[in-house]
This record gives structure tokens, sequence and C-alpha cells, in this order.
């Protein structure tokens, strides 16, 4: 799932693409993407592109006043195309194309989703605001406004509630998601599940200086890349997350995985936890 650093990075690359061209056509091939009815679809046909920003992990194309939104979800992403096919591509169940945006110069956009959970969002809107999961979005990790006070505030605020749940949830911090809420604790020597209220005023600038640093690395490197290079550069700097198995690039002790929520979660005992494991709630649950 593209997170803030890749976001960001797409939103560069398709501002330098897309700046100065119209959009010519939009088509849909998979409906349930589509969230909205007005604007209509062809509001944005003919407008110019303007810019091209990102909120949270949200993709925001700015065609002259009509915003055309992504959200690209678990398995969503977007191929640039120097030229589209000229015949309206037909819905279907065996394709990953679900939106096609064809520019006036016949280069386009393919925005896909792989897999069966269709998940991936798309908005016609007037104002960023009136999309829901924007309007909900706390701060960004990486504007002016998030300080340490105010991650201060934000901890103190969710309670007992563990962290890595926190770090992640769009409402309370924008644009982190599983992997970089696992990177970032492990980068600050973290147990996931430690809970939020309970960092001490070390803890909390180590954990401060971690969500920068990590997220700002990066987006630096990320700065530059082409769409179809972003995921293979984001997957080869991950320490811990999705790397099960294999050996943490601090301390060289094995990167464990343990449920979380809906998925989970990747972590190094020996960075994190002080050496032991954590436990698997859903295992011990299915074990009683
Ligand atoms: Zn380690």
């Amino acid at each position: 799932m593209p997170e803030l650093p890749e976001v960001e990075a797409l939103a560069l690359d398709l501002r330098g693409r897309l700046h100065g061209r119209a959009i010519a056509k939009v088509h849909i091939a998979a409906f349930s993407a589509l969230k909205t009815f007005d604007p209509p679809l062809s509001a944005l046909e003919g407008a110019l592109v303007d810019e091209v920003t990102r909120h949270g992990k949200f993709l925001d194309i700015d065609a002259s006043g009509t915003h055309l939104v992504l959200h690209l979800a678990r398995a969503g992403w977007v191929r640039w195309r120097d030229e589209v096919p000229t015949i309206p591509p037909k819905p279907s169940n065996k394709s990953t194309l679900a939106v096609r945006v064809v520019l006036d110069d016949q280069s386009g956009l393919d925005i896909t989703e792989a897999g069966t959970r269709k998940s991936l969002a798309m908005y016609v809107v007037r104002d960023p605001q009136d999309v829901p999961g924007i309007a909900r979005l706390g701060p960004d990790p990486l504007s002016e406004e998030f300080t340490i006070d105010r991650l201060r505030e934000i901890l103190e605020s969710e309670g007992r509630k563990q962290i890595k749940g926190v770090l992640r949830h769009q409402g309370t911090i924008a644009g982190i998601g599983n992997a970089y809420s696992d990177e970032l604790l492990h980068a600050a020597r973290m147990s996931p599940f430690k809970p939020s209220n309970s960092l001490d005023d070390t803890e909390l600038q180590t954990l401060y200086d971690a969500i920068r640093t990590v997220l700002g690395d990066a987006v630096e490197r990320s700065r530059g890349l082409a769409a179809s290079e972003l995921k293979s550069e984001k997957k080869s700097n991950l320490a811990v997350h999705g790397r099960t198995g294999e050996q943490c690039p601090v301390c060289g002790d094995i990167v464990r995985e343990v449920s979380f929520a809906d998925s989970s979660l990747q972590y190094c005992p020996t960075c994190q936890t002080g050496g032991k494991p954590l436990a698997d709630r859903r295992m011990s649950k299915l074990l009683k």
C-alpha cells in the first residue's frame, strides 16, 4: 500500500507530467471505484491541470478547480503511459485497470487495482475537503504544525491505546500506514504495543525524531523516481516491515511477526521489546 512517501513522490512525478496538459477523457472500467456523482466526471474533460498534490495518502489532481482525488488503498497503483489506446477500455473482471485518464496529447494515466478486495476510491469534487477521508485527516507528520508538543498532545489524548494503532490511524496523524509505522517504531526502538500515553520525555523525543527521519528520508529517496520505480525502492529500504524471518539490519536478531488488527506487524525483539517476543493475541485466543 502506498503511504506518505510514495504518494508524495507520485504527486511530484505526476505534477511534472500533467502540468499544462488538459484532461481529454476519463474512462471508468471499475464503476465501484467512483464515489461521487456531483460534479459529474465530464466536468474534468477539457480542464487544464494546474497542480498535483497530496493529502495524507490521497492524491489530488486539480484540473482548473475540479479535483480528481484518488485513494489507492491496499493494492491500487498509478501507471504513466506515453500513449494510451484510442479505444475506451471495457469493464472486465480479468483486467486490473480501474480508471484511465486520457490527456490532450493522447498520453495518460492508468489507475489499476490488483487483487479481489476492491477498495480503490476515486472522487470528483470542487474542494478536496469534500472528501470525508480528507476532512477527517490528522496533521501531516512532515508539516510545520506537527511539533513535538503536538505529538505529545495526540499521544496523551489516545490514552492506553497501542502506539502502533495510533500512529497509523489517519484521523490522528495523516499518511502513516502499516509499513512505515513498523519502520519508525523499529527506528525508535519501541514496542508496537506500548501504551500511547506511557512515553517519558526521552522516548517522546526519540519517537518524534524517528517519525521525521524515517518519513523524511523515504521522501528524499523517492523524489525524482518515476511511479514504476517507487515500489521496489520502498521495499528495498524497509528494515523490518515485510521481513519476517530475516535478520534485523541493526542487531542481527530475527525479525518476528505478530497479528495486529486486520493484518500483521513486524518487529525486532532485541531492538524493540527487550528480547522478548510479543504474544500473538489471535493465536493465544485460538488455543484457549
Ligand atoms: Zn534489531
